[in-house]
């Protein structure tokens, strides 16, 4: 069997012609196809506007700005996340309030949001075991509580309903980490349109890829042009060339990555139903295992975007162990995700230890992701599983 690896953009001929096309055209940046490909994802996800930028985390990064959020401003989210849900925080100089997650999901866990959000509102005694250790105990400065920033963790849309519930309450805006979600249902209701603003990524490893790439989605007309003029260095959309309105950045995607982008929305259901097909293959080689827990769909409200496929490691057998022998047998896997509290500058600037966030923390322990894509065949899902299955015996 040869190398498995552990993820595969799904890319035909198709892709590469609508790539070659471009590069035979003056526009190489803000032409047609980033025109296209916002029209092709807004009318997928079912969304007023449509901004493409050149990461997810950028384009995190701007809506954070568009929620106002500023310096010591609170913003509640999950540390069992990619890194980038934080970090965009982080730019802004406000701070992530973390709270912990499902242990079933590993979504944010709407009780604790609803807490929190009251808590942080009180101010000052109640608020202060929400907030990081290392400012928990400073002189208090005024910290507004200003966004909810939910993620849709491995594809499966995070409980938005009583998370939405909270936002009205407390009046917050709310922003969907969907980076890993596009085409993901909650209630029958598209990943993205639950929210003031929601972003999609398409790096190599997600469902829709463009290289480096990701994709606003909102229903505001005031964000649409704030955020069409932060990705394009501050300009507004009336502004002449050189005319600076505002400080904006260069989030700009290109035209060759639109092209790849929009070639591959054409393909989304085939793309997604190609994951759904191997994440089932595991399914019926991983149910039912004494040592391997196959992933935790919730089975009224969830209909899932596969973006990885994650397994938890059950005890006695070790995970990093499984991890050693799987890599021995030509087999790549990761731990996903790593409590972001938990990494090295979060834990120096915050004060994070291990214990802080006992859910995420279990789950970081356990969770094992297994070679996925697409494009996998059911031969190389069938040799992982017995590999997996021999390898979480030995790692008792
Ligand atoms: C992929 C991803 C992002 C954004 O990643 P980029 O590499 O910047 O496109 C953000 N959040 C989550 C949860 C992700 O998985």
């Amino acid at each position: 069997m040869p190398n498995v690896p552990m993820s595969c953009p799904d890319i035909t001929d198709v892709e590469i012609s609508a790539v070659n096309q471009v590069l035979q055209t003056p526009s190489l940046s803000i032409g047609p196809q980033i025109v296209a490909f916002e029209k092709a994802v807004a009318s997928f996800v079912g969304s007023r506007h449509a901004i493409g930028i050149n990461s997810g985390t950028s384009g995190l990064h701007l809506a954070v700005i568009a929620a106002g959020v500023q310096e010591n401003d609170l913003v509640i989210t999950t540390p069992f996340s990619f890194i980038a849900s934080a970090n965009v925080v982080l730019y802004e100089r406000a701070i992530p309030i973390f709270v912990d997650v499902d242990p079933k999901t590993g979504n944010i866990d709407p009780v604790l949001v609803a807490e929190c959000a009251n808590d942080l509102s009180q101010g000052d005694s109640a608020a202060k075991k929400w907030l990081p250790p290392s400012i928990r105990n400073q002189k208090s400065e005024i910290r507004n509580l200003k966004c909810l920033l939910p993620v849709h963790a491995y594809g499966q849309p995070a409980d938005m309903d009583p998370i939405l519930a909270v936002a009205r309450q407390h009046n917050l805006s709310v922003i969907e980490d969907a980076c890993e979600a596009i085409g993901a249902e909650y209630k029958g209701c598209k990943a993205g349109t639950f929210s003031d603003a929601a972003v999609f990524a398409f790096y190599p490893n997600k469902q829709v890829t463009t290289g480096e790439g990701g994709m606003i989605v909102t229903n505001r007309d005031d964000w649409d042009v704030l955020f069409r003029s932060l990705r394009n260095q501050g300009r507004d959309v009336f502004d002449g060339w050189l005319n600076h309105t505002r400080l904006g950045y260069n989030y700009r995607l290109d035209e060759m990555s639109a092209a790849l982008g929009l070639a591959q929305i054409q393909r989304i259901d085939e793309l997604l139903a190609k994951r759904a097909q191997v994440a089932q293959w595991y399914n019926e080689r991983l149910a039912n295992q004494e040592l391997v827990q196959v992933p935790y769909i919730a089975p009224n409200t969830t209909c899932m975007s596969w973006f990885v496929y994650v397994v938890r490691i059950k005890p006695p057998a070790q995970r990093e162990q499984v991890r050693g022998h799987l890599e021995a047998q030509g087999i790549p896997s990761r731990p996903y995700f790593t409590p972001i509290h938990l990494q090295p500058f979060y834990r120096e600037r915050f004060g994070y230890q291990p214990g802080d966030f006992p859910v995420t923390e279990y789950l970081g322990d356990v969770s094992l992701a297994l070679p996925f894509s697409g494009v996998m065949t059911e031969t190389q899902v069938d040799y992982v599983c017995e590999c997996l299955l021999r390898s979480v015996r030995l790692a008792l």
